[in-house]
């Protein structure tokens, strides 16, 4: 397993931000599937490629494949087009093209900043280079009824090892086959982990993967960061301590950055800061930080709008995360490119 690094040149890496929130309030799409965003992997990858475009031209170092929901058993949303296989190529070339387009526009010296059309120019010499991150989401996301934020999935462990094994191995498998995209891909981002349950198989599918040849091999070529959803800063969405979750990623070699996502960061960002605080106290790994920007309520069954937080708010929150120990920051539901922008824009205040 690589060492835990977190980046090729900087000691911040920024992240992009949601994708099926973004598909839905901006692009007007309808996701209410079973596979989520990933469902227009096959039917509208135009527009999976124009979130990452967004995303990079914004500023995002790091972008996420749309595969956050991809599970064998939901695939009769495509009623047979697709397999999982094929959507794993489709989503790593749609995230690889993007990267090559970004560059292209870089050296023409013209980065267009579409999303932010009167932003300042995103120049070439305060990039670094476009990466892809391998986007897999909780057992509880693929279960549905918001299962990853309660971590109640209602089955044995073993279906969930063999969920994340088989998984894991068919998306290895086509980076296998695909050597070409070793350049960009380089993470793999396990997100939204409610449970102690799920991090103790998820170490234990990484241990076992890593002693088999050829999913070794490639697993040796990537960094993997795990993230956990948490209720605050005590415990994490299931209610087992967040230290003793920490301290278990702590132990696992196979993890190389830790951290905290679709979390809300609640008045001036404390609540992120403090979870943050516990991860440092329990590890010197590298820090993953990418909240939500709006706050769900569960009574109305939507986003509060009163929660949401500015992009410019953000940015100056996330100030306090880097302080913290935060070196990869972006963000999840409800983040817009006009929040990674403005991450963008304040990397070099957060690095002073
Ligand atoms: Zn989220």
């Amino acid at each position: 397993m690589s060492p835990p690094t977190c980046n090729d040149h900087a000691a911040l890496v920024i992240l992009d931000g949601s994708m099926g929130s973004y598909l839905e309030t901006h692009y007007q799409q309808d996701l209410s599937t079973k596979l989520w965003s990933t469902k227009l992997l096959h039917s509208n990858p135009h527009l999976i490629r124009q979130v990452h475009l967004d995303y990079l031209r914004a500023g995002a170092d790091i972008i996420s494949t749309g595969t956050y929901q991809i599970a064998e058993h939901n695939l009769d949303d495509l009623e047979g087009h697709y397999t999982m296989r094929e959507l794993f190529h489709q989503a790593f070339r749609l995230a690889v093209e993007s990267c090559q387009r970004l560059e292209q526009e870089l050296q023409k010296g013209h980065s267009n900043t579409m999303a932010n059309p009167n932003s300042e120019q995103v120049t070439q010499n305060r990039r670094q280079p476009p990466r892809v991150a391998l986007s897999l989401g909780s057992f509880g996301a693929v279960v549905g009824g918001g299962a990853e934020y309660t971590g109640e999935f209602g089955c044995a462990d073993d279906q969930i090892y063999q969920f994340h094994r088989n998984r894991l191995q068919v998306a290895l498998d086509v980076l296998a086959e695909e050597p070409q995209y070793s350049t960009y891909v380089r993470w793999v981002a396990f997100e939204t982990i409610p449970s102690y349950r799920e991090l103790e198989i998820l170490t234990q599918v990484l241990h076992d993967l890593g002693q088999i040849s050829p999913w070794r091999t490639i697993l040796q070529r990537l960094k993997v960061w795990v993230s956990l959803v948490c209720r605050d800063s005590v415990q994490i969405r299931h209610g087992e301590s967040l230290a003793k979750c920490v301290e278990l990623l702590h132990q696992c070699p196979d993890v190389a950055v830790v951290g905290v996502n679709c979390t809300y960061p609640g008045d001036d960002g404390g609540s992120i800061r403090k979870i943050l605080e516990v991860f440092r106290k329990a590890t010197d790994k590298p820090l993953v930080c990418y909240p939500n920007v709006q706050l769900w309520d569960e009574e109305l069954n939507q986003w509060s709008p009163s929660s949401l937080v500015s992009p410019a708010s953000f940015a100056q929150q996330a100030q306090s995360w880097a302080r913290s120990g935060a070196t990869i920051l972006g963000g999840c539901c409800c983040t817009t490119p006009a929040h990674i922008h403005q991450l963008y824009r304040a990397r070099e205040a957060f690095e002073g």
